[in-house]
């Protein structure tokens, strides 16, 4: 696997940021976004804290190592870098997205049984791995927290718990989704959000 420089990362990230900012999916400051740059030590570029998602260019990218101390770049890593980097040490993920979408919060703060269950769906086959609409795709449900250290070690948890799933939701809050390179990790939030919107308006959340 070769993994992508800070300026190409960034430049891809950045794009992948301002796509989902058009779509609704990171109003305002909301969501960040990395990527691997090397695993051995690790190396990860992910966006500063406090960004507008709407100007976001590869200007407001830090890149940080395995215990998220900045190494490179200005501005304060994401609060949320803890997070990004539980995804990397479980999935062993090439990029970790993170999105504040409508029908992500909305599905969030009423799953039963902590989980959103997703089946009979065409577009169940974007996400990696899976070739048949029958597919149950269960996205875990993790409660929120200001406290980005306890909820990094939940997140963790719930992906040991979890070990198929493609995205997992932090309740009221948004989505985490990844993939083993930036494309691939864009396909699984495109899709996700696709489905947690079919999902909400099929339960008659209009
Ligand atoms: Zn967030």
């Amino acid at each position: 696997m070769t993994f992508p420089s800070f300026d190409e990362a960034t430049a891809a990230l950045a794009a992948t940021a301002r796509a989902f900012h058009a779509r609704g999916w990171a109003p305002a400051t909301a969501g960040n976004y990395s990527a691997v740059l090397a695993r051995d030590p690790l190396r990860l570029a992910v966006s500063a804290s406090g960004s507008d998602k709407a100007a976001l260019d590869a200007s407001r990218f830090v890149t940080v190592d395995g215990e998220g101390r900045r190494l490179t770049g200005s501005g304060r890593p994401s609060d949320e870098t803890a997070l990004h980097l539980a995804v990397v040490a479980a999935r062993g993920a090439g990029a970790v997205l993170h999105t504040h979408s409508i029908w992500g919060t909305v599905l969030s703060q009423e799953a039963p049984a902590g989980e959103v269950a997703i089946t009979g769906l065409e577009l169940l086959k974007a996400l990696s791995g899976v070739t048949t609409h029958e597919h149950v795709e269960r996205v875990p449900v993790v409660a929120n927290t200001q406290d980005y250290t306890r909820l990094a070690a939940s997140v963790s948890e719930a992906l040991s718990v979890y070990p198929g799933c493609h995205g997992l939701l932090l309740r009221g809050h948004g989505l985490y989704a990844w993939g083993e390179d930036l494309a691939e990790a864009r396909r699984h939030v495109e899709a996700l959000e696709f489905l947690f919107e079919v999902v909400a308006r099929m339960q008659g959340r209009t």
